[in-house]
C-alpha cells in the first residue's frame, strides 16, 4: 500500500529539490511506451544516488539492473567528462530502450550496458580497474552473489548501495521465503561478518511505498 500522504510528501519535496527535466521524462514516458515495469526509482532517490556519487567523486559506476536507465542517467549526470558507468542487465528489451533512454540524455560515450545475467557480466569485469560506487538494483536473489563480486571490484573507501532491501517488511518477516526476501536475509549475514564491508539500512517511505537501501562502505 501506498499511503497518500508518503506519496503527497514525495512530490512536495521534489517540487523543491528537483527541477523539470526532459531526458527523465523521456525514459520514463519511452519506458512507458515500451511496456517496461514502473520499478524505477522515484526522482528523489534518483538525486541521492546523483549526490552520493558527487559526494565520494565517483569516476567509475557500476550498477547492476538497468531497467529503462532511469537510475542510470542520475548516476551517469555525477560523472566527470572522462567517467564510466556500467550497468548490466539480464533483459535485451529492457537494455534497448535503456540505450535510447541514455542517448536521449546526451550519456551513451560514458555508458556502457552489458546484456545477460549480472553474474556472468561481474566474472569478466578486470579487478584490476576498480569502481567507486556500485548501485546494485537486479534479481535480490544474487544479492549476496553481487556483494561478494564488491569485494574485487570496489575501491577501499567506495560505497555500494543495495536496493529494495526491507520489502514492505518482509525480510524480518520468517513467513515469507520467497528468493528475494531470502537473498537479502543471506545478504545480511555476510555483512554481519564481513571484515571487509561495514552497513547500514535506511528504511524509506514514499511513492514507491515501504522499502529501504542498504548502504555499504568497501573498508
Ligand atoms: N535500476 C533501475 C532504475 O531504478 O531505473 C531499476 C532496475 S529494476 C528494479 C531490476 C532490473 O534488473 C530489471 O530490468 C531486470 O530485468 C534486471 N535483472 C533481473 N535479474 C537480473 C540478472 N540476473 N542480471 C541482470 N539484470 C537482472
Amino acid at each position: 500500500t501506498i499511503e497518500p500522504a508518503w506519496e503527497r510528501e514525495d512530490k512536495y519535496h521534489a517540487s523543491f529539490l528537483t527541477q523539470p527535466d526532459e531526458a527523465l521524462e523521456y525514459a520514463v514516458k519511452n519506458s512507458d511506451a515500451n511496456e517496461l515495469d514502473t520499478i524505477a526509482v522515484t526522482a528523489l532517490q534518483g538525486k541521492y544516488l546523483n549526490l552520493q556519487a558527487r559526494a565520494i567523486g565517483a569516476k567509475r559506476v557500476l550498477e547492476l539492473g538497468t531497467l529503462g536507465g532511469y537510475s542510470t542517467i542520475w548516476l551517469a549526470r555525477a560523472l566527470p567528462d572522462d567517467g564510466e558507468l556500467i550497468t548490466c542487465e539480464y533483459e535485451p528489451k529492457h537494455a534497448r530502450v535503456a540505450g535510447e533512454n541514455i542517448a536521449y540524455a546526451g550519456l551513451s560515450s560514458k555508458v556502457k550496458i552489458l546484456v545477460g545475467p549480472a553474474a556472468d557480466s561481474l566474472a569478466k569485469l578486470d579487478p584490476a580497474r576498480k569502481f567507486d560506487l556500485a548501485f546494485i538494483d537486479a534479481d535480490k536473489a544474487g544479492y549476496p552473489v553481487y556483494l561478494e563480486y564488491c569485494k574485487t571490484l570496489v575501491r577501499k573507501g567506495g560505497v555500494i548501495i543495495v536496493d529494495n532491501t526491507v520489502r514492505q517488511g518482509r525480510v524480518s518477516d520468517m513467513s515469507f521465503q520467497d528468493e528475494n526476501s531470502k537473498g537479502v536475509r543471506k545478504m545480511l549475514e555476510d555483512l554481519k561478518n564481513s571484515t571487509e564491508f561495514e552497513a547500514t539500512t535506511l528504511q524509506t517511505v514514499g511513492e514507491k511505498a515501504w522499502d529501504g537501501f542498504t548502504y555499504v562502505l568497501r573498508l
